[in-house]
């Protein structure tokens, strides 16, 4: 048998993995590249196999760089089942459609200023009915239920405890009489996340793929719910609201969880909390419905409230017009909306509304991406564009650490340490390069196993438990150097805005040092012209 890397090879997005045994092909998830404009062209490239040929789908779970690109394989000739879990599928239903929302429109807009310049039109990925048919490719099963894909080619999800509906797959395959046992991790979660279970123990394998977004890096260890206290009790001081930018999907719910246990427990003002995202709203309406997937600790807060996120103070909005009329109401309270990295969404607006009041506080969880406005914010910018909108930063800006569905280098550790007996393998993905390399290393290191770290378009050739990896024929588009250098070019174009707001700021108070700055930069312009010319 052979299995292919066709995604989150060196990089943490566009999950893809093409397995061929017996005959058959399957496809470990079919996700989307998100990030970089450069990184999102990857969507637009044909698939490296044929989609009319692809026997089945097996979905780790629900988040879009894993199930974003299934719409275009279905789209493209895909016919046969794409198979999840209930809760997976139920996911999928909320984010697949608003993918393709944000596909149509970009389109849209492309078009409109492409028209005015000649441009041939731009087609969407894929649409909203694109979509809406793929869903119906989805086969649901329950955890630890072993299936019978194919004769000889069995599979079971376990729970991964990264967000509701998560699983990781354990495929037992039988080629020649001989029989190999392989784990997918998909993304393993953080334990002792609010909420969801944690991630099952990892059965015997002979040959693991696993995932390494925090593969170099250690969660801070603290009490959350201790410091949201704090948190929000200082904010209820200042007088202004506070808004929490955050996902939709995980972190508002994780978010909600804790507000309620303070609020009950009267450690913080009884203030609205309003949840402004539809998206969120939908996710939240899912959590509720689940209960079985529930952790202990919220298993007890369900059986004695028959509700887990519900307060008379929070409430949800619906439209536009109810989102803006949160900025009329009087202070304080809690406003949670999406984008989580504040990059785009409704949080935008609300954040235009309050960065500039000094009694407002803005409260950034979890891992803020180089070059996003949360980024920005918690780095110290005084002044931020938002919406073509120049706005001034005077809010109190806030930042809670380890907010992380993923689990990270130590937690990955223990968990394959558990482990019966060592594969004899491990392929690392999903990380970037830093954090797959050392990843890799630190298997090797504690675990004696081997591990290989696949580029896009390699394979590994399995036979019982022999091994080999074939280097791909596939040009690889994915350089990471490139990509690292493409991110650091975009982190100077913020970079430079930021120096001119410096500059401005320093010439406006003395203008006798405009010549001087200025004499100076052609000289940094001078240096860049030398470095191109020899390169
Ligand atoms: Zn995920
Ligand atoms: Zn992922």
């Amino acid at each position: 048998m052979k299995i292919t890397f066709l995604g989150a090879a060196r990089m943490v997005t566009g999950s893809c993995y093409l397995l061929e045994a017996d005959y058959k092909r399957i496809l470990i998830d079919c996700g989307m590249y998100q990030g970089s404009k450069l990184i999102k062209t990857f969507n637009e490239r044909e698939f490296a196999f044929d989609p009319k040929l692809i026997d089945a789908v097996v979905l780790t779970h629900a988040h879009i760089d894993h199930s974003g690109l299934l719409p275009k394989l279905v789209k493209q000739g895909f016919n046969g089942r794409i198979h999840s879990t209930r809760v997976t599928k139920e996911l999928c239903e909320i984010l697949l459609p608003d993918s393709a929302h944000i596909q149509e429109s970009e389109a849209e807009t492309a078009n409109r200023k492409g028209m005015r310049a000649g441009k041939p039109e731009v087609k969407p990925l894929y649409t909203v009915d694109e979509a809406e048919t793929a869903l119906k490719h989805f086969e649901t099963h329950t955890y630890n239920e072993k299936i019978e894909l194919y004769d000889g080619i069995d599979f079971t999800f376990r729970n991964a405890g990264h967000i509701l509906g998560s699983a990781f797959i354990e495929f037992s395959i039988t080629e020649n009489g001989k029989e190999t046992k392989i784990v997918f991790s998909g993304d393993v979660g953080q334990p002792g996340q609010p909420i969801i279970k944690d991630p099952s123990r990892v059965p015997q394998a002979d040959f693991i793929i696993t995932e390494s977004t925090y593969g170099d890096r250690v969660h801070p260890v603290y009490d959350r719910e201790e410091e949201l206290r704090k948190i929000v009790v200082e904010a209820v001081a200042r007088g202004g609201n506070l808004i929490i930018p955050a996902f939709a999907v995980g972190r508002t719910q994780i978010m909600l969880y804790y507000l309620k246990k303070l609020m009950e427990a009267k450690k913080i003002p009884e203030i609205p909390i309003v949840i402004d995202s539809p998206m969120a709203t939908k996710a939240t309406q899912l959590t509720l419905m689940n209960p079985d997937e529930y952790d202990d600790e919220a298993q007890t807060i369900y059986n004695k409230d028959g509700n887990l996120l519900s307060l008379p103070q929070i409430r949800f909005t619906q439209s536009v017009e109810e989102s803006r009329a949160l900025n009329f109401m009087p202070s304080p309270m809690i406003i949670i909306s999406a984008s989580g990295m504040a990059d785009a969404g409704r949080v935008l607006h609300h954040l235009k509304h309050n960065l500039w009041r000094a009694d407002s506080t803005v409260l950034f969880a979890g891992f803020q991406a180089e070059g996003s406005l949360g980024r920005l914010l918690i780095d110290g910018a005084k002044r931020v564009r938002i919406m073509g909108e120049e706005i001034v930063v005077k809010a109190k800006i806030q930042f809670m650490e380890g907010f992380s569905a993923h689990a990270d280098k130590n937690q990955m550790l223990e968990w394959f340490r558990a482990m019966e007996k060592r594969p004899k393998a491990f392929f690392v993905v999903h990380g970037d390069h830093d954090a797959a390399f050392n990843f890799a290393e630190e298997l090797q290191r504690n675990l004696g196993t081997a591990t290989a770290i696949p580029q896009y378009g390699d394979s590994v050739v399995i036979e019982g438990t022999d091994w080999h990896m074939e280097t791909s024929h596939l040009i690889p588009e994915e350089l990471p150097e490139g990509q690292e250098l493409h991110e650091a070019l975009r982190k100077f174009e913020r970079d430079i805005a930021l120096y001119k707001t410096r500059i401005e700021q320093i010439t406006a108070r003395d203008s006798s040092k405009a010549t001087d700055i200025r004499k100076k930069i052609e000289k940094a312009k001078k240096y860049v012209d030398e470095i191109l010319k020899n390169v």
